[in-house]
């Protein structure tokens, strides 16, 4: 049941993702970038309905439009109806008008820190409009009953749990203004027809909109200044350094076990931190005990649990379920590409490691993945982002199922980078020629394989490595239990999910997150920048040439 259920799952998220990927090819036209170009026009988007007129009354904007009724009102468009001059923006989104009768005021806050200067407020009993009398960045017209049910008062979200107290349905459709003032802390708000149960016997109830909600809503403050657990914004903090053999060495850090384990130690930060700079972090002197992984992993999050178990054992063994259960070289690859999403974190600790062999390896994919990016235009690039890799675990009770792009992105750019060739599933029908993709396959495999790009470390007990299995790719060399004077190789492992880490890494104190990343805030932009004037960047060109001599640098 499971299985299946989590087959036909993934199936339709890989629909899903190629429609947009189709839609994303449709839109693309001449030579720059599909999603460079969508990026320019969807911010264009958002800004014109404020620039167009602004005479639509302000009774209309309370109305529910389906998305059906604005497509049949646009067709009614297109036939000559009345409204054929204005843009479908203006016509939906209009600029509301501030009513004359609107009361007034404009709020600086003097000695506070806010950088943003300050901001003219109006209100209506039906609306409650912002403005930034020092930018152009134009009016927003706030809506009473979006407001009420963001309101975080210790009624309306319960204080321990943060949880809301009402539901949305509750607000009354006809909510609208009584008063609005300016505190230090942001505006405060009183409701005409609040929800009944919060105004019952007289009671009070009055909501406090923060400015931080006013700075976002006139776009002097982005989402991006919003702390969210999310990858993107987390790295926006840290940094990322993009690493091969040579860089890594120098920049590696083995923290002391005891010092992480420690409440609030500067230790314990690092890690989070290398493990978002680097994808990778080691950690030393863990006791040689089978809990330390446990006592590791659970430091940061709660584990991500799967069918291999809580934890697992890396170990030579016979008849093994993976082939990491084995003494045989294992290539380069990412872990569990058949579920979805597939963990970040893996925790890897070294209980012995006496025979010869058995060196760690890792290469930074998302170097490769962010450098081959740019050319994924290119017809004979293209099937690293386009053709679909199968993933399967069917063995032993269990059936997981996911296809992936080796590089993985939207209309936004790069995302992911999904490369673990022992692990791939079989092609159900054969009827795919997959040769397309072989050639530019080839080309990501050598990068990442190249002698230059491998981090090699033989692990000792007591070593454990803590890395980002999204990001980073790992294997190991062959070793030799049978060699003379015997010898062991024994790893114990767990995993962590992508939101409990992120969760996690979203508190990572202000000051140590941009200790090490330096002025610049991190953005993807950057990073493609970065790397494209690298000297690896040459080489990736040298190697696309090959196959498509037409490419430029
Ligand atoms: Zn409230």
């Amino acid at each position: 049941m499971l299985s299946l259920a989590r087959t036909s799952q993934a199936r339709a998220a890989a629909t899903a993702k190629a429609k947009v990927r189709v839609a994303a090819a449709c839109r693309g036209v001449g030579t720059q970038a599909p999603w460079k170009q969508r990026g320019e026009s969807q911010k264009q988007r958002q800004r014109q309905p404020q620039r167009d007129t602004e005479t639509e009354e302000t009774q209309t904007q309370t109305q529910y439009r389906p998305q059906s009724r604005r497509i049949q009102a646009k067709e009614a468009a297109a036939l000559g109806g009345p409204q054929q001059t204005a843009t479908s923006a203006a016509r939906y989104w209009p600029k509301l008008e501030t009513p004359k009768h609107a009361k007034r005021f404009t709020y600086h806050d003097l000695d506070g820190a806010e950088e943003n200067g300050p901001v003219s407020v109006a209100w209506t009993d039906k609306f409650l409009f912002v403005e930034d009398p020092a930018t152009e960045n134009g009016r927003r017209t706030l809506k009473p009953a979006t407001l009420r049910d963001s309101c975080a008062c210790p009624r309306c979200r319960d204080t321990s749990s943060g949880q809301k107290t009402f539901s949305s349905v509750e607000i009354p459709v006809e909510i609208g203004l009584e008063h609005v003032k300016p505190t230090k802390k942001g505006l405060e708000i009183k409701f005409l027809n609040d929800i009944p149960r919060f105004v019952e016997n007289g009671q009070e109830h009055v909501m406090v909109l923060p400015w931080e909600s006013v700075d976002l809503s006139l776009k002097r403050k982005g989402m991006e200044d919003v702390r969210l657990p999310r990858k993107r914004s987390v790295l926006r903090r840290t940094g990322v350094v993009y690493w091969d053999r040579e860089t890594i060495a120098q920049q590696v850090r083995r923290i002391d076990y005891a010092e992480f384990m420690k409440d609030n130690s500067e230790a314990f930060w690092d890690v989070i931190i290398d493990i978002c700079r680097f994808g990778l972090v080691y950690l030393k002197n863990v006791p040689r005990d089978e809990e330390s992984i446990v006592r590791i992993t659970t430091r940061i999050a709660n584990i991500r649990e799967t069918f291999y178990g809580r934890t697992f054992d890396v170990r030579a063994k016979p008849n093994a379920e993976n082939v990491a259960y084995t003494s045989g070289y294992l290539g380069l690859h990412q872990d569990l590409l058949y579920l979805d999403p597939p963990p970040m974190i893996q925790v890897l600790h070294c209980m012995d490691n006496s025979c010869p062999g058995g060196e760690s390896l890792f290469s930074d994919g998302e170097r490769v993945g962010r450098l081959l990016w740019p050319f994924i235009t290119r017809h004979r690039m293209a099937p690293l982002a386009e053709h679909h890799v199968p993933y399967q675990y069917g063995k032993n009770g269990y059936h997981y199922f996911s296809s992936r792009y080796v590089l993985d992105g939207n209309t936004a750019g790069f995302s992911n980078v999904y490369w673990s060739p022992p692990f791939q599933g079989k092609y159900l029908s054969p009827v795919k020629d997959i040769r397309q993709w072989i050639e530019p396959a080839r080309i990501f495999a050598s990068l990442i394989n190249d002698k230059e790009a491998i981090h090699e470390h033989k692990m000792e007990p007591g070593d454990c490595v803590l890395f980002d299995n999204l990001r980073v790719l790992h294997g190991r060399n062959a070793f030799d239990v049978s060699a003379q004077g015997g010898g062991s190789r024994w790893l114990r492992g767990a995993y962590i999910a992508a939101e409990d880490f992120l969760s996690r890494a979203a508190h990572i104190p202000k000051g140590m997150a941009e200790k090490y990343r330096g002025e610049q805030p991190w953005t993807p932009g950057l990073a493609q920048h970065r790397l494209k004037q690298s000297a690896w960047h040459e080489d990736v060109v040298r190697m696309v040439k090959e196959l498509d001599p037409g490419v430029e640098a």
